[in-house]
């Protein structure tokens, strides 16, 4: 109904019925933002008042928009979590070397435990260096093979073997897969039954500084509630400094560059002859946050779902910045995202046909604490996984105008981005692949979640080039942003914010979930994603 080549009737003077317009509106977006993003909402953090009145709102506005309650009659799902705040002992001990080696919390290292319990120690735990820690049968690549880590702590690199390689077939290139996230290195040494795990720090394959692995891996961390207490996780987690892996390496006669060593076809894990002692006590803390659930029932396919999230939570009240403001209000960062949500929420409702498949809409907690609320979810659906066509995500929606480009976050991992692809060429426009594709951007908000259950998932946002300014507008104002706004105090709403960006993607993916609703097949993982496998499972 909404295509853009409709449009062009509207200039047919005789001709009143049809719509010259979309369905969501700029002006619409930033009624909700506005709202969202007031003072009085308190920065939405997790477990404060300001997350009473924010999810109080999102269900109000889901109501209005004509959405049942999601969750058995209810429009929340509660989300209990575990805060953890490791304290190591102040030296990581390193023996069996030439020398004993003495290592300085947050200086050379950085350790947490997710054990629910008061402490966990290493003792003399044997070191092993287990290359990129990856195990992919999909690349035929298995760091583990043929290796007993019980009791052990393996050494392993961030990043994958493709990267900086050369070559773009081998992995994914220089573009991150899953295997080369932090979280899956750990996810994979739990898996294989290591005591400890940790991963040597580098700049480049990290793609950001120690500071920044020593600032996020200090203090309170929160994670979901476990039955098993996450006994099953490995006792300790972390990372070292690339100066303090080489020390350990070269004991064991590994010089120059380890990361070609390990990206060899034959490689095979070393011991490194050297073994770790080290003390972590936990403080416990046990809350429970929500999700915002709503559905609009499908008129022929009421089982079969169509996922609309994004996270409404941001980071709360902390200190003044220069100009005395003190409250996060993440206006950009997600009140933008819950915003078009509802906008399309609406959308649907009023439209005149209503969806064949059902719509879920989900407004997840704690995206900024480690996407918390979307992995509740994903790991305790209310909707069957592999009754959910697809997760349509946004989070931090530009706020510099309509693009001409439209960035699909991870480019080339399923078949949604040729829905977009194919709506957007309609109107004169094209995707593009998010600006950093080494960082592993598709592995760091809440669509991933869904993703790793299986679900198509695609994330979108607008580009760079601008519709209506010159060249370097678009990058500008993103660089202004990041520089400026992002996760700072100074991310607010004003009455003179352009949200025509905002706008343009909520109706894509209005559009794009429109027709998905509208079929009886299911879109698909591409060849060589990580995640094809786990959907091809699930749907047989
Ligand atoms: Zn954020």
């Amino acid at each position: 109904m909404l295509i853009g080549g409709l449009a062009i009737f509207a200039g047919c003077q005789n001709n009143k019925t049809v719509p010259a317009e979309k369905a969501i509106t700029a002006a619409e977006i930033k009624k909700y933002i506005s709202a969202l993003a007031n003072d009085s909402m308190m920065g939405r953090k997790p477990f404060t008042a300001g997350e009473d009145k924010a999810i109080k709102y999102i269900s109000e506005q889901f109501k209005l928009a004509g959405l049942e309650p999601g969750n058995n009659g209810s429009y929340f799902q509660d989300v209990p979590m575990v805060q953890i705040t490791s304290t190591p002992s102040p030296i990581m001990e390193i023996t069996g070397g030439k020398a004993p080696l003495s290592l300085h919390a947050t200086t050379d290292f950085v350790t947490f435990s997710r054990r629910e319990v008061d402490s966990v120690t290493l003792k003399n735990s044997p070191l092993v260096f287990a290359g990129y820690g990856v195990v992919a049968p999909e690349y035929h690549w298995n760091d583990y093979a043929g290796l007993d880590v019980k009791g052990k702590t393996v050494v392993v690199l961030v990043n994958d073997p493709g990267f900086k390689n050369g070559d773009p077939t081998f992995f994914k290139g220089d573009t991150m897969t899953y295997y080369g996230r932090w979280t899956y290195k750990y996810e994979e040494a739990a898996r294989q039954g290591a005591a400890g795990v940790l991963i040597i720090h580098q700049k480049e394959p990290a793609s950001y500084g120690w500071e920044v692995v020593a600032n996020s891996n200090t203090g309170a961390k929160l994670y979901l509630q476990q039955k098993d207490k996450h006994m099953n996780r490995c006792k300790v987690e972390g990372w070292i400094t690339e100066d303090m892996g080489k020390k350990l390496l070269a004991e064991a006669g590994i010089t120059g560059d380890f990361r070609a060593l390990a990206r060899k076809k034959d490689f095979k894990a070393i011991p490194l002859k050297q073994s770790v002692t080290l003390t972590i006590n936990n403080q416990l803390k046990y809350s429970t946050s929500h999700n915002v659930i709503g559905t609009l029932k499908g008129s022929s396919q009421p089982g079969e779902y169509v996922l609309y999230t994004a996270h409404w939570d941001h980071l709360g009240i902390g200190k003044p910045d220069a100009k005395g403001d003190s409250i996060y209000n993440g206006a950009v960062d997600n009140a933008d995202g819950v915003a078009a949500i509802i906008s399309v929420a609406k959308a649907f409702n009023t439209a005149k046909e209503k969806p064949k498949r059902s719509i879920v809409f989900l407004a997840v907690t704690a995206e900024e604490q480690g996407l918390l609320g979307s992995e509740y979810y994903a790991t305790h659906p209310i909707y069957p996984v592999n009754k959910t066509v697809a997760d349509l995500n946004m989070d931090a929606l530009g706020d510099y105008g309509e693009t001409k480009d439209i960035a699909v976050t991870g480019k080339g991992q399923n078949d949604l981005e040729d829905y977009v692809d194919e709506l957007v060429k309609a109107q004169g426009l094209s995707t593009v692949g998010d600006r950093h594709p080494g960082a592993g951007s598709y592995y760091r908000s809440d669509h991933f979640n869904f993703a790793k259950v299986g679900i198509p998932a695609l994330d979108i946002n607008n580009g760079s080039i601008s519709v209506i300014h010159d060249g370097s507008y678009g990058e500008a104002k993103q660089k202004d942003y990041g520089d400026n706004r992002y996760h700072q105090q100074a991310d607010n709403y004003t009455d003179t914010m352009d949200a025509t960006g905002m706008a343009q993607i909520a109706n894509i993916l209005y559009e794009v979930g429109t027709k998905l609703s509208n079929e009886t097949t299911f879109p698909g993982w591409k060849k060589g994603s990580e995640f094809k496998a786990i959907r091809d499972k699930s749907m047989k």
